[in-house]
């Protein structure tokens, strides 16, 4: 009887805890910086994202051929960047240019602009920074991380990082350990402790994740993404049994959240298919990815209804390529 009692307790206890997490103030994450405004992961767009209050700079990190943590989305600089001008011939034979196959001094001479589909040369976001022959450069993380520090002494604030390390298979398939690389480089630079609120670790390989945690010793927060099963990015994960009960039950003994897209959370209806309830309930966070006021969902009229659904359902943090419009939405 008293083992029970323990029991209920300590489910009691869970409940709690989770419907504390899940009332605490929700994070305005900058996806790819202020990606709606200027063009992704570059300083500028960085830099807006801090000033229009963002409480996290999102950003993705790939390495360049001698090993240097560099932001970057896609393993691939064709959509980003005018790198075919610069080095012609330095395809691989699917005739993409992957960034690993240049040193870190070759990046920094190539132009970043809006990001347009490589086969089309078309903006795939009509309407925002237009198409420029390349005005921005490609950041580091160390680029990074002094601009963001640089900030937080300037302005007194609390600024975050909020990283995703990319395809550590494909990095290991390379011969480097991205994962080891990046975490030292954020220890360097004074990030990583337990729960000083200035990192979140995010990635979508679930294998990867783990050894995060229990190979690599990261001890702050992380995050696991979902996504599809047949992306490359999964690596094998299987999200759907992730999201089971078992599943969460693994998850929670090993992240602190979840990033999962807001189609999982409210369908095309709206409604909620009870997703976020069962692992907030689980006292683990949501954040939902992408919110674009230029993209938004169809039952949603413009972000203060696509915020306000969201957080009725328990999302603690939102990917935002808009992160003024998503501050407004939330009453800050
Ligand atoms: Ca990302």
């Amino acid at each position: 009887m008293r083992a029970s009692g323990l029991g209920v307790a300590g489910a009691l206890l869970a409940m709690l805890l989770g419907a504390t997490l899940a009332r605490a103030e929700p994070l305005v994450i900058a996806h790819r910086g202020a990606s709606g405004y200027l063009p992704e992961h570059t300083t500028e767009a960085q830099a807006l994202a801090v000033g229009l209050g963002a409480d996290f700079v999102e950003l993705d990190l790939v390495l360049s051929r001698d090993g240097v943590p560099v932001v970057l989305h896609d393993l691939t600089l064709d959509a980003t960047t005018d790198v075919a001008e610069h080095f012609p011939g330095r395809a691989r034979a699917d005739g993409r240019y992957y960034a690993i196959d240049f040193d870190r001094a070759e990046l920094a001479t190539l132009g970043v602009g809006e990001r347009v589909d490589p086969k089309t040369g078309e903006a795939v976001f009509p309407g925002r920074f237009p198409l420029t022959s390349g005005g921005f450069g490609l950041p580091t993380l160390a680029r990074t991380i002094d601009l963001v520090q640089g900030l937080e002494a300037s302005t007194g604030r609390s600024i975050g990082l909020y990283v995703e390390i990319k395809r550590p298979g494909f990095h290991r398939d390379e011969g480097q350990d991205i994962s080891r690389v990046v975490l030292e480089a954020l220890a360097a630079a004074g990030y990583g402790g337990q729960g000083d609120g200035r990192l979140y670790l995010q990635g979508f390989d679930w294998a990867e994740t783990r050894r995060i945690r229990d190979e690599l010793g990261y001890k702050g927060p992380l995050v696991q993404l979902i996504g599809g099963n047949d992306w490359a990015d999964a690596a094998g994960s299987d999200y759907e049994a992730l999201l089971g009960d078992e599943g969460l039950l693994e998850l929670a003994g090993v992240v602190d959240g979840i990033g999962v897209p807001i189609g999982l959370v409210l369908d095309r209806a709206g409604e909620s298919p009870g997703l976020a309830e069962r692992v907030t309930a689980r006292g683990l966070a949501v954040h939902a990815y992408t919110l674009r006021a230029d993209r938004l969902p169809g039952w949603a009229a413009d972000m203060a209804e696509l915020v306000a659904s969201l957080e009725a359902v328990g999302v603690d943090g939102f990917f935002t390529d808009q992160p003024d419009l998503t501050r407004a939405a939330l009453g800050r």
